[in-house]
């Protein structure tokens, strides 16, 4: 049998410090229906490689990964477009539309690189943040987290659900970074720490806490969307919520549990209460409303608790399949493999 020696086991290591004051840089942004903000999120993002390329910050190589969502508009043409006009654009095209998350781990998991920074495709991540993203990475940082300063351009109710959220998150014990959402660089040791990962149901950044590498936070100051629509309607943002809970804690579970003794508790005490009142009263039991309020009660509380264990045991379900999460359909642009290949 060959021996296993500590020092040839394969584990990620840090890079070292001349690799990173120049690192190949990466940029990931899964695009779902964003024909309208493509064409000056390009220019903007091509603009700023070549700045960071000449300043001395990003080494050869440095390219924007689109990934395209399933897209039903012309996102992917204007991808294939600019993946021909500009060595600096790749794109991947996934078989349909798997959602954000989803997306966004297939550039991760995909594309090259020795820091890849994920960032949304409506320019309302501040570009500015990443340079100094950059600077947090070469002070020996694997992962940093842009996190937005004031919410001023969202919506009341978006502000205040998101800090009601973060707060329910923290009182459930799931460690995440407030206001933070996937604008964050990660080094290619994390990045290959997260492949480990297999979890069909995903939430990124509740795992990212999870791997423990040395983690920094810049601020941001998040701008309004440039053009188009939010592709998060309000269904998506909820059934990600329910996603962060449920796949970081058991807490609601447990919750269920104590909720059950206490009811058992007091229809105990109820029940002890009017079988006193039967002993040592003349006092009839007053009517059917207090037999009939516990009960439909009590339905409500085990119903609400069947559907809680059965999401859960949805989500073991589902897990237990293994199916993948995304398919990649097609590649275009100075590849991925380093080859040039168009679609
Ligand atoms: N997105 C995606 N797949 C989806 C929904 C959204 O790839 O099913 C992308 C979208 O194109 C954008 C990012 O995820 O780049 C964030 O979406 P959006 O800006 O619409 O969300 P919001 O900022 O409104 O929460
Ligand atoms: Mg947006």
């Amino acid at each position: 049998m060959e021996l296993l020696h500590p020092w040839r086991l394969d584990f990620p290591k840090p890079s070292e410090p001349e690799l990173r004051s120049a690192p190949v840089v990466s940029l990931i942004l899964p695009c779902f229906n964003e024909q309208e903000v493509l064409p000056e999120t390009t220019r903007r993002l091509v603009a700023l490689l070549d700045r960071l390329s000449v300043e001395g910050r990003a080494a050869p190589g440095s390219a924007i990964y689109y990934v395209d969502d399933g897209s039903g508009d012309c996102t992917w043409r204007l991808i294939g477009e600019y993946a021909a006009a500009f060595p600096t654009v790749c794109g991947i095209k996934l078989s349909r539309n798997r959602g954000h998350q989803n997306a966004l781990l297939c550039g991760l998991l995909t594309a090259p690189g020795d820091v890849l920074v994920s960032l949304d495709a409506d320019l309302q991540d501040d570009l500015e943040a990443i340079p100094r993203m950059l600077d947090s990475y070469r002070a020996g940082n694997e992962i940093v987290c842009a996190v937005r300063g004031r919410r001023t351009t969202d919506t009341f109710f978006k502000r205040s659900t998101a800090e009601a959220y973060y707060r329910l998150l923290g009182m459930l014990g799931v460690q995440v970074q407030f206001n933070h959402a996937d604008f964050r660089l990660m080094s290619r040791r994390a990045i290959e720490t997260l492949r480990g990962y297999e979890e069909t149901h995903l939430f990124l950044r509740g795992l990212i806490p999870q791997l423990g590498y040395r983690t920094a936070v810049v601020e941001f100051e998040r701008a309004s969307r440039f053009a188009g629509e939010s592709k998060y309607p309000l269904r998506k943002m909820l059934s990600l919520a329910w996603q962060g809970v449920t796949s970081f804690t058991a807490y609601p579970l447990r919750l269920i549990t104590g909720v059950g003794a206490l009811v058992s508790l007091g229809s105990l005490a109820l029940a002890a209460w009017a079988l006193g009142i039967r002993i040592f009263t003349d006092d009839a039991v007053p009517g059917w409303a207090s037999a009939v309020i516990p009960m439909y009660l009590l339905g409500g509380v085990q119903l609400l608790s069947l559907g809680i264990i059965g999401e859960y045991l949805a989500k073991v379900y589902e897990s237990t399949k293994k199916r993948p999460r995304y398919h990649v359909e097609a590649v275009c642009g100075h590849s991925i493999d380093g080859s040039s290949r168009d679609n």
